[in-house]
């Protein structure tokens, strides 16, 4: 469905994030014909550049990072019709009279703030003192947001003087993937699961986001910040709530918000015995992690794991497990509820001891996966067998099915469809902060430094242990 004209400014339209995402997605969405001929895009930053070599720079950047561009290059020109650039500085005057009279009157416009939150404030004042922030106008801001509670709430009440909170548009981008959004489908789209769904048929939760990768050129920020606020604050903690919350009202933004807030507001304070933090060693060639960030003794942890619980009648008793880390075995993340086996098994015990695992498959494969048992074909008696019930979409749709659009694709068309259901609310935000300060704060004055743990493998022992000690493990990272 075509999205209202509109006028999308980046901000830090020359930027890692803008070369590599925003706009290789306004293209595909051109290119499917979601983005009407006359919604236009403006890059803003301090470069100094034409329309022309902007123009060129948005071509190299789709070139390279849309991976249909040879079969989209038909539409390249009439995207690129309506791309322009304005030299600008956030924190000076210079430029804005001429994006105030670029931006046009009368239609939807979304600002992507694609800078460091640093400069969130003075982009919002000046887009309020330029006269460009009116009720059409949506802002779009990225992470990190904040660094712990007392910064996150900082900028909450920075973009809170300029804008409305149904005007801005945090984005978290696990929430923009197909499966994340699929999983509320099943959940509560079926009868299936929902009765099964709290602590009397859930052994426990598992949640892995696992990257391969080390920090690579973003090492100096991510020092600053480490695995617990850069994936587990957000990323871990989004899909937590979307696995636990309760039934909303509604499919609308506040309903699913209001949810997701109750489900981290339950989480209890986690004990330290509960956490583990790890670092990578090096591997080869390839550098340990203290190299990479050009810090000899950084106490920055590449990798978290922990055990949660949420105390609320649904889910007492069932933990949570989380972890994500950088330099594992494999990229892959996935979201595992283990159901309790069967309270008596009529086939003895010789056919072993089964579970129903639902497996939400975010990468590198989107698809959800259901484990049931069945009997193990052939003659040699009543022996089980564990099969998936595979749900891979993109097989299950076949190859004429949709394409799926990559989550920023699916964002931007939702910022400006004005739907803020998959993006995090101020209150979100911060509440997700509470329960992540106080584990930070212990690391910090403790002193202590995380546990090295092998590159290529699933992070340090200690971490296997925050299960084997409770008699359960890990899936494998594949
Ligand atoms: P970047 O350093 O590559 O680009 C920053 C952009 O901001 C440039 O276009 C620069 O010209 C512009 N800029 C800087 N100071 C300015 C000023 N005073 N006035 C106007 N423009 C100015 O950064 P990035 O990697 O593109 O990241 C942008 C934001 O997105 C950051 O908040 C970052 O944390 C976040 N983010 C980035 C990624 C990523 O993969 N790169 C992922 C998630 C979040």
């Amino acid at each position: 469905i075509p999205v209202d004209p509109f006028d999308l400014v980046v901000f830090g339209g020359t930027g890692d994030l803008a070369r590599r995402k925003i706009l290789p997605a306004l293209f595909r969405r051109f290119c499917a014909g979601q983005m009407g001929a006359n919604a236009r895009v403006i890059g803003a930053a301090r470069a100094d550049m034409d329309d022309a070599g902007y123009r060129s720079f948005v071509s190299d950047a789709i070139a390279e990072f849309d991976p249909d561009a040879a079969r989209h290059k038909d539409h390249l020109d009439s995207f690129l019709a309506n791309v322009s650039y304005v030299v600008l500085d956030a924190k000076g005057d210079a430029g804005w009279d001429k994006l105030a009279a670029t931006v046009q009157k009368g239609r939807v416009h979304a600002y992507y703030f694609s800078v460091g939150p640093g400069l969130f404030g003075d982009l919002a004042q000046r887009l309020h003192t330029y006269g460009m922030a009116d009720a059409n106008s949506r802002i779009v801001v990225e992470k990190p947001f904040g660094h712990d509670l007392a910064s996150a709430r900082d900028l909450n009440r920075v973009l809170a003087q300029h804008f409305d909170e149904h005007q801005v548009y945090r984005i978290d981008h696990y929430l923009g993937k197909e499966t994340v959004q699929n999983l509320m489908a099943v959940r509560f789209g079926n009868m299936l699961f929902e009765p099964l769904w709290n602590s009397q048929y859930v052994d426990h939760i598992q949640i892995t986001v696992a990257e391969s990768v080390g920090v690579g050129g973003r090492g100096d920020y991510y020092d600053r910040a480490g695995a617990m606020r850069d994936m587990m604050q957000n990323h871990l903690m989004q899909l937590l709530c979307l696995i636990a919350m309760e039934p909303p009202a509604k499919f609308d933004p506040d309903a699913v918000r209001d949810e997701k807030l109750k489900v981290i507001r339950a989480l209890d304070p986690v004990a330290p015995d509960n956490v583990v933090r790890g670092q990578y060693e090096a591997d080869g060639d390839a550098p340990d992690y203290r190299t990479q960030v050009e810090t000899p003794d950084s106490r920055t942890e590449s990798f978290v794991a922990l055990k949660a619980h949420i105390s609320n009648w649904r889910w007492a008793g069932t933990p949570f497990y989380l972890r994500t880390g950088k330099r594992l075995k494999d990229r892959a993340s996935e979201i595992a509820v283990v159901f309790k086996e069967a309270p008596h098994s009529i086939f003895g015990a010789e056919a072993g001891r089964h579970r129903n695992i639902l497996t939400i498959k975010l990468q590198p494969n989107e698809g959800i996966e259901l484990g049931v048992t069945i009997k193990e074909p052939g003659p040699g008696g009543m022996r089980l067998l564990d099969v998936p019930l595979d749900m891979t979409f993109a097989e299950a749709l076949g190859e004429d099915g949709p394409d799926f659009p990559d989550a920023y694709e699916r964002l931007i068309m939702d910022v400006i469809r004005g739907n803020q259901t998959l993006f995090m609310r101020g209150d979100e935000v911060e509440a997700a902060w509470q329960w992540a300060d106080p584990v930070i704060q212990v690391w910090e004055e403790g002193g202590e430094t995380p546990i090295p743990y092998a590159s290529g493998s699933a992070g340090p022992d200690d971490a296997l242990m925050l299960m084997h000690r409770d008699g359960r493990r890990w899936r494998e990272i594949k």
